[in-house]
Order: C-alpha cells, then sequence, then structure tokens
C-alpha cells in the first residue's frame, strides 16, 4: 500500500541521490526483485487503472513524452523525453521525473527523479516478462546496447531470471568497456560471466534470450530472422517510437509477440511495421493466467517493450514506500498554504510578500 508524506505542507522530493541512497541501502538486487514485484502487482490490477497512450511531442532528434495513469487512489504521471544525440552533447538520451498524487484531493504527494528508476523499472519489466515467457532453463543472454540501461538489464536478468553469461555488443566499444568496468569484479554479481562480442550475429550466436537497448531515431535491423533459434526468447526495449525500432519484422512474423498496452504498442513498438491485425497478447493476461505464454520449448517469444506508465507508477509507488521507510528525501513547498483556501490573493497581499523577502 502507498503510504504518503506526513507533512502535508510539503511534498516529499527524492532526488537521484536519494534514490541512488535507496539502492546502497538495499543493494541493488534486493531494489530490482522489490520493483518487480511492485510491477507484478499492478499488472495484476490491470482493470483497475484508467489507461491510456502517452502523449508525445516530437521534434528532429528526439521526442518529450508525458504518461499518466490512476487507480481509485493514486495518480501518476512521468515526464520523459528520448534523444539518442543527446550523448554526444553530454546528456542523457533519456531522462526523467514524475509525480505520485492523491486522487481524492489532487494533492501532489511525491515528486521524484526518474532517470535512474526508469532504468531499475524497465529493467525490473524485461525480467517479469522473461520469467513468464522465455524458456526456464535460459542461462545466456545477448545484450546489444551497451548504454545508460545496459547495466542494470543484465543484473535484472542475471538476478531475477537467472542469466550466468552475457554477450555484450555496441558499435561504440567505449560503451561495451564502460559496462564491463561496471560490472566485471563487481560483488553484485560475481558470477556472472561477461563475454565481449565482435558482431551483433556473434552475439547473438547460441544465447536463450537476447535484449535490444539501442538508441538511434532510425528503423534499424538489430535483428534478422536468421539469427533466430528455436525457443529464442527475444526482449526489444530500445525501439519505442514511431520510426525508431530495432527488430526486422520478421522476427514478430516468427514469434509469440507479447506487448505492455497494445494501443501504445501498435503506434510505438517494433509492432508499427506490422498490419494492424497482426495478432498480440497483452503481458498482463499471462501473468494473470487468462492467456498462455510460451506454448512449446521451441517456440520463439518476443516482449516488444515500449515502456508503459502503470510500470512508472509502481516505481512511483516503490520509491515512495522505500524513501519514507529509509527517511530519504526532503519535503519541498508546491503548494500554497493557506489559512482560508478561498483567499489565494492573500499570496501577493503587499504586506505578505514584503514579509516573506524580509
Ligand atoms: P544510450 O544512448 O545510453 O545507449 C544506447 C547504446 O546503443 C549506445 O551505446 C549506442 O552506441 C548503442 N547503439 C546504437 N545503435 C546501435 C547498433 N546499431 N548496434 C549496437 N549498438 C547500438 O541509451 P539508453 O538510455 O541505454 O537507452 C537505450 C534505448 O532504450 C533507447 O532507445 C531508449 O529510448 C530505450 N528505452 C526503452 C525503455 C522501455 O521501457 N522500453 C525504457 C528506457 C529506455
Amino acid at each position: 500500500m502507498t503510504s504518503t508524506f506526513t507533512d502535508h505542507s510539503k511534498t516529499l522530493f527524492l532526488s537521484p541521490q536519494d534514490v541512488a541512497g535507496i539502492v546502497s541501502r538495499q543493494g541493488i538486487a534486493a531494489t530490482l526483485h522489490g520493483m518487480a514485484n511492485y510491477i507484478h502487482e499492478d499488472f495484476l490490477r490491470w482493470q483497475a487503472f484508467d489507461k491510456s497512450s502517452r502523449l508525445a511531442a516530437h521534434s528532429a532528434d528526439g521526442v518529450i513524452e508525458l504518461m499518466p495513469i490512476a487507480d481509485a487512489d493514486t495518480y501518476t504521471f512521468k515526464y520523459v523525453n528520448g534523444h539518442p544525440k543527446n550523448t554526444s552533447r553530454g546528456l542523457s538520451t533519456v531522462m526523467a521525473f514524475g509525480v505520485l498524487a492523491d486522487v481524492a484531493t489532487g494533492l501532489p504527494l511525491m515528486i521524484s527523479e526518474l532517470t535512474l528508476t526508469t532504468a531499475m523499472r524497465t529493467a525490473a519489466t524485461s525480467a517479469v516478462a522473461a520469467r513468464a515467457l522465455a524458456r526456464p532453463d535460459s542461462r545466456v543472454m545477448a545484450l546489444i546496447g551497451n548504454g545508460a540501461q545496459s547495466e542494470f538489464q543484465a543484473l535484472a536478468f542475471h538476478h531475477l531470471v537467472g542469466i550466468d553469461e552475457i554477450r555484450l555488443y555496441d558499435i561504440d566499444s567505449r560503451a561495451t568497456a564502460k559496462l564491463m568496468r561496471n560490472l566485471q569484479n563487481n560483488s553484485d554479481c560475481a558470477t556472472l560471466r561477461l563475454v565481449v562480442c565482435s558482431s551483433i550475429a556473434d552475439a547473438v550466436r547460441g544465447s536463450d534470450i537476447v535484449t535490444t537497448v539501442t538508441a538511434d531515431k532510425t528503423n534499424a535491423t538489430i535483428i534478422t530472422a536468421d539469427m533466430l533459434t528455436p525457443g529464442m526468447h527475444i526482449n526489444g526495449v530500445g525501439g519505442d517510437c514511431p520510426g525508431k525500432t530495432e527488430i526486422h519484422p520478421d522476427v514478430l512474423r516468427a514469434a509469440k509477440v507479447f506487448v505492455e498496452y497494445e494501443p501504445q504498442t501498435r503506434i510505438e513498438g517494433d509492432l508499427q511495421h506490422l498490419p494492424a491485425d497482426f495478432g498480440v497478447t497483452e503481458l498482463w493476461q499471462v501473468l494473470s493466467g487468462q492467456q498462455s505464454g510460451r506454448d512449446n520449448e521451441r517456440q520463439i517469444t518476443m516482449f516488444d517493450s515500449v515502456g508503459f506508465a502503470i510500470e512508472d507508477f509502481s516505481a512511483l509507488r516503490y520509491v515512495n514506500d522505500l524513501g519514507q521507510s529509509l527517511r530519504l528525501g526532503s519535503g519541498v513547498s508546491l503548494i500554497p498554504q493557506l489559512t482560508d483556501p478561498k483567499d489565494l490573493y492573500q499570496m501577493i497581499k503587499p504586506a505578505r510578500v514584503l514579509a516573506l523577502a524580509a
């Protein structure tokens, strides 16, 4: 249950350092487990949510999106961008923050960073999907795209799915070297083997699961049908915008395809290249037992992930609960405190303005 910040004159603010504090107090494995549990729990309450596709503002080099969602008690939204050229300007490709509010009053209870949190919630969602869809004996994963999201994907698949070897490839060898520096000789994943590969095909060969998490504002073909082997699970994370995809349509045709929220994925996912009547299954239906996941050991499954608001609802709930129980964060004044709520003008009465300035 989402708890509320006790000082109602203030909104709880969680900075990137506060969220990093949650991870350092608990450990990354426990944090990913915790977030995955919240996400799984909320996917099982699918019907309780007022859902819509996110609102996107496209521009030449990127997109800025708003992702609102609510149940009967709690409303959340995330502001997030996607600008693949940003890293050459010293900025992250994906940057985000979000708000958690009380439905009964509209009071914003918490505002949080969501850049680090998005990487963890995306990895946790990928793991929730893979636990339901990949072959249970999966041990080797290819990880194509070794940028900001990649370590979190690696750790989530190691700790939550049982992957013990990860085969890495990125067109930028510095990105792969950065991942190696971060995860090699790291007590968070001491038994995880990391293998640097010379091409996408080399990384995919022999893998049970393939995660694509590249960033390029184009219809790329990272994975083609000739790379597939029976029983493979594809976790397609980087194709998440009109005109920005990673997987050749023949891969989707060869696979049983699972999505988060079908109306949004038809616009944003690798699914955008398939006709409107191409059949897909929403992940919540598999988690709740209403639809089957993988039908047999040789079937190819694909999670066409774009990121849906419910995952951020869960992530905001999670950091709110942890921020409060670990006493992290600070209070910020976002909303005027009024002795008479009908008298907003009192805020700008000359005497009060002078007093505030003094
Ligand atoms: P990033 O820019 O930090 O890293 C992307 C990496 O992809 C870079 O290292 C780049 O060199 C590599 N790359 C680009 N083209 C490649 C290719 N053809 N082959 C191999 N590597 C290639 O970005 P990030 O924050 O790690 O995000 C990665 C992608 O994931 C973005 O497209 C982002 O929009 C998407 N994303 C999706 C979700 C979701 O919920 N599905 C959530 C977060 C991010």
